[in-house]
């Protein structure tokens, strides 16, 4: 993509309203666009990243059988009255609205209720399962405080996928996979090293949930981490019978404060057994169907990287989830000798399906490189006539600073293999 098309800016003042670092940094770059508050659109470089992150997260719930499908925003209200999540007192982050006959409708906040009822149709025997959907979609939910940017919104993108398993046993193997298909989500998105897998409470079906806390000073939850074991307690379940149990001691933990970017829980039978979702067995007894919900928001793990990897002068993305695996970019010379090769090198990297941003304006080279920094993608291409006197490019990798001069045919045999 040529940046001289590229419709948005970067901008230099920090946008008004604006308390978290995530935001400010995301804005500036052209990422997003605040609407109101929790409310953001996602621009051309910001739906990059977010559908390079829906990416490993996609492979990584196919690897495990997920299958994809799409549930609605509206929801039937009769629904959730029988699993007693209608009233605004057991939900508090409703969104309603009524249709014109008067009927109410909700806006999903979540979908236990509309894929436990959708499988009453498919599922009837032990032959039928296990099954493990999934999707990528909108949620909709009243929170209360909305001041970390991306990281908590009204109207947020959500992975959720729920399992639907003949037993305990049969939900307890997939329960694991999922597991660890989170941790290789937030590995390959480079928050591994800083995300714990966090005992939490666990509702009504098993002691302990898991929730997937990323360290940052921009977190709402406080979890108390075991740095050696790398595991973590979230604060509202610390106690002596807790600590116990996990074999952990309190004098090892350290209080940090952290965000959750993933949790997977299970459910038992509750949303079955409201709904009547059951299934006979081999001998033709009617079972419980035991189900688990496993949930990530995007957008969040996406401020989170913003918070957590980005520095004094912008946004820093692992090149896993960079918009354009390069950002070429053209200091022109008097004669316009430099502007010749760096179109040919844009073509011939183009062809191959490597994706690349190149600044191909008419401004100083100096705001070049600042903008460069700020939009942070991971491998910066500089071409100028210094440069090709040596017929190299200059390399620079945004996260480490490194630095190296490339001959332009070593270059491409790196990148175009
Ligand atoms: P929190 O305690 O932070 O409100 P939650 O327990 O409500 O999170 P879930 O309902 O389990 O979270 O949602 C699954 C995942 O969706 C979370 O782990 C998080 O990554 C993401 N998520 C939840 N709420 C929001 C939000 N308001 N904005 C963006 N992402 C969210
Ligand atoms: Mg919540």
């Amino acid at each position: 993509m040529l940046q001289s098309l590229l419709f948005t800016k970067t901008r230099k003042d920090a946008p008004k309203d604006e308390v978290s670092k995530n935001a400010d940094l995301l804005i500036r770059a052209g990422y997003i666009h605040k609407e109101m508050a929790g409310v953001y659109s996602y621009l051309p470089l910001g739906l990059r990243v977010m559908n390079k992150i829906v990416g490993i997260i996609r492979e990584e719930m196919n690897a495990i059988g997920g299958q994809e499908l799409s549930l609605t925003a509206l929801q039937d209200k009769n629904l959730w009255e029988k699993t007693n999540r209608w009233s605004d007192e057991v939900l508090d982050v409703w969104f309603k609205t009524t249709l014109k006959n008067g009927t109410e409708v909700g806006l999903g906040t979540t979908h236990e209720e509309e894929l436990t009822n959708l499988m009453k149709d498919f599922i009837h025997s032990y032959r039928d399962l296990p099954i493990y959907a999934y999707q990528f979609q909108t949620k909709f939910r009243n929170e209360t405080r909305a001041k970390s940017g991306i990281m908590r919104c009204r109207e947020f993108l959500m992975k959720d996928l729920y399992s639907f398993c003949r037993d305990d046993k049969e939900h307890a193997v997939f329960y694991e996979k999922a597991k660890q298909a989170y941790v290789n989500i937030y590995n390959r998105i480079g928050i591994g090293d800083i995300t714990y897998i966090t005992f939490s409470s666990g509702g009504t079906f098993s002691k302990y949930s898991h929730e997937f806390q990323t360290l940052t000073e921009a977190g709402e939850d406080s979890i108390f981490v075991d740095e050696k074991k790398k595991m973590a307690v979230n604060k509202e379940v610390l106690n002596d019978e807790v600590l116990n149990d996990l074999e952990l001691k309190r004098e090892n933990l350290v209080e940090k404060k952290a965000v959750e970017v993933g949790n997977i829980f299970s459910l038992g039978s509750k949303f079955s057994d409201a709904l009547d979702l059951t299934y006979s067995d081999e001998k033709g007894n009617k079972q419980k169907v035991i189900m688990g919900c496993y949930g990530i928001g995007p957008g969040r793990v996406m401020g989170t990287v913003a918070e957590v990897l980005s520095d004094d002068k912008g946004l820093v993305w692992p090149e896993s989830i960079s918009p354009f695996a390069i950002h070429l970019i053209s200091i022109e010379d008097k004669e316009g000798k430099v502007l010749t090769s760096a179109n040919e090198l844009y073509n011939r990297l183009i062809a191959s399906n490597i994706e690349v941003l190149y600044d191909n304006r008419d401004v100083r080279a100096g705001e070049k490189f600042a903008d460069s920094d700020l939009m942070g993608i991971s491998i910066r291409v500089i071409i100028s006539e210094k440069t090709l006197k040596e017929d190299s490019v200059e390399i620079k990798h945004r996260s480490s600073g490194v630095i190296e001069m490339l001959k332009i045919t070593e270059f491409l045999s790196k990148f175009l293999k």
